[in-house]
């Protein structure tokens, strides 16, 4: 289409920016890693989720203009992000919280606990559900099959491990090993520090699937070699699950894999191995795309460091700065960084951002046309950093575009019905803050002001001009 810029993405296989385009001009599929869930997603988990979800509603929005498929506007966008809820930190985790009870009851409560409350983070911060939510423990027998395959083409074999009776992925039996992370097979070889497994062929091979104990979730699983049925009871290594789900889904060659900086290797590494060997194709994913790292504070996240932050946490206590923290100031704050540069999560960024938000205007239906320099910054590598910029110019002139300019960035300002009931509250509480004010108790009546702004009501003081007494008139934000 003439007047939609060409969608440009980096991509780390080739560390180039490149136009894309999607494999079938009918179908734009994109899978990115999701959580394992044991905690609580700290912020920065809540990073390739945001970033994702611009440049899912940017492939959609691309999709419906048409850019794919001659001008029709029917090209489908499936997007999926799984959820690992087989992984031994949850095992952990279950053991730890629930002692005494049956080890698959008590990892369920874990995990769908831990599920559910991502789910409710991640809207808060406005990301839109992926289009398939596939979970691991439902794709067991995809992933049996891969591994039979990988045993059949000769990329895996069975040893007997320290922990048991093991499957493992044979890197030299690769060619191209290490494409993604530039990687030598050789290098690793010589730098590796650790001593190699005895049972490794080679110290980089990698684990598809392990045996379990009996205090550990497993599944049945025969798997054939030589033409001798090996059975073992266990469960999957680390990374396979993603190579089956984005198999069962997106098929064996898909358009776009996303996820963050620190996925590259290994995990990205060996999903490529496995699904690549697994099916003889040339590539697993055509564009791969990784998130930047983030620190808090300018210091590495840690809880050691007490700048360990959960997204609840920001958004329900006052643990960061004093204050709890909407979820769009969140996001918005997050959209403030390109999303391949590290990003500073601080105090000071959070209220840049929400100074930004308070200024652009309330309500508006996403129903007009999106901004050209808002779309042509995204549509390079996702240039959110410009388009936030070019979107706030918008606002500043009351651009009818800034509507579903903003609702591209997933930023728009949600509209509030004022309520009477909620208004004679308010008012009351105002009254009370005055009085506070007057009684000089200022820590007191900030914190009133900042619990109101949480809940979207900003409070402005001044002066009556007549007679010099204070007032504080308020407004609904969002
Ligand atoms: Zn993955």
């Amino acid at each position: 289409m003439a007047d939609t810029p060409e969608l440009r993405l980096y991509n780390t296989l080739t560390r180039e920016k490149a136009p894309f385009q999607p494999i079938d001009p009918s179908h734009v599929r994109m899978y990115v890693c999701g959580p394992t869930v044991y905690d609580f997603a700290h912020i920065g988990n809540a990073r390739p989720v945001i970033v994702f979800d611009v440049l899912y509603r940017l492939l959609k929005h691309l999709a419906d203009k048409g850019v794919w498929d001659g001008g029709k506007g029917e090209t489908k966008v499936t997007y999926v992000r799984n959820i690992t809820d087989v992984d031994d930190k949850i095992n952990a985790r279950a053991l730890r919280d629930y002692p005494g009870m049956e080890l698959n009851a008590a990892i369920r409560l874990v995990t769908e606990k831990t599920e559910t409350q991502f789910h409710e983070d991640v809207k808060a911060l406005g990301c839109l559900p992926p289009d398939v939510e596939p979970r691991a423990t439902d794709n067991i027998t995809q992933m049996i099959d891969i591994i039979q395959k990988l045993l059949d083409r000769g990329h895996a074999y069975v040893a007997d491990g320290a922990e048991g009776r093991e499957v493992l992925f044979s890197t030299g039996s690769m060619a191209d090993y290490g494409q993604l992370s530039k990687r030598k097979l050789e290098d690793q070889q010589a730098g590796a520090r650790v001593a190699v497994e005895a049972h490794k062929r080679n110290p980089a091979d990698f684990v598809l699937w392990k045996h379990s104990d009996a205090d550990q979730p497993g599944w049945p699983a025969r798997f054939s070699m030589d033409g001798a049925g090996v059975d073992i009871y266990g469960r999957p290594g680390w990374h396979i699950e993603c190579s089956a789900m984005s198999g069962r889904y997106l098929g064996d060659v898909f358009d776009i894999h996303g996820g963050g900086l620190d996925l590259i290797f290994p995990h990205h590494e060996n999903e490529i191995a496995q699904s690549r060997c697994a099916h003889g194709t040339h590539a697993m994913a055509n564009v791969w795309m990784h998130n930047g790292f983030l620190q808090v504070e300018g210091k590495k996240m840690s809880k050691s460091e007490g700048n360990f932050f959960t997204i609840n946490e920001l958004m329900t206590t006052e643990n960061f700065g004093g204050r709890k923290w909407p979820g769009e100031v969140l996001r918005l704050a997050m959209l403030m960084t390109h999303y391949r540069e590290p990003i500073d999560f601080s105090v000071k960024r959070l209220e840049e951002a929400e100074r930004l938000l308070a200024k652009w205007p309330m309500g508006g239906e996403p129903v007009g046309p999106v901004n050209a320099s808002v779309l042509s910054a995204l549509a390079d590598d996702m240039n959110t950093v410009a388009a936030v910029q070019a979107l706030h110019a918008l606002a500043s002139s009351n651009s009818p575009e800034f509507a579903a300019s903003a609702e591209l960035l997933g930023v728009l300002p949600k509209k509030v019905a004022i309520d009477q009931h909620l208004a004679d509250g308010v008012e009351a509480i105002v009254q009370m803050r005055l009085e506070l004010l007057k009684a000089k108790n200022f820590a007191e009546a900030d914190k009133i002001r900042d619990d109101l702004l949480v809940k979207g009501i900003q409070l402005k003081d001044g002066k009556d001009p007549a007679t010099g007494e204070r007032v504080t008139t308020w407004e609904i934000k969002r």
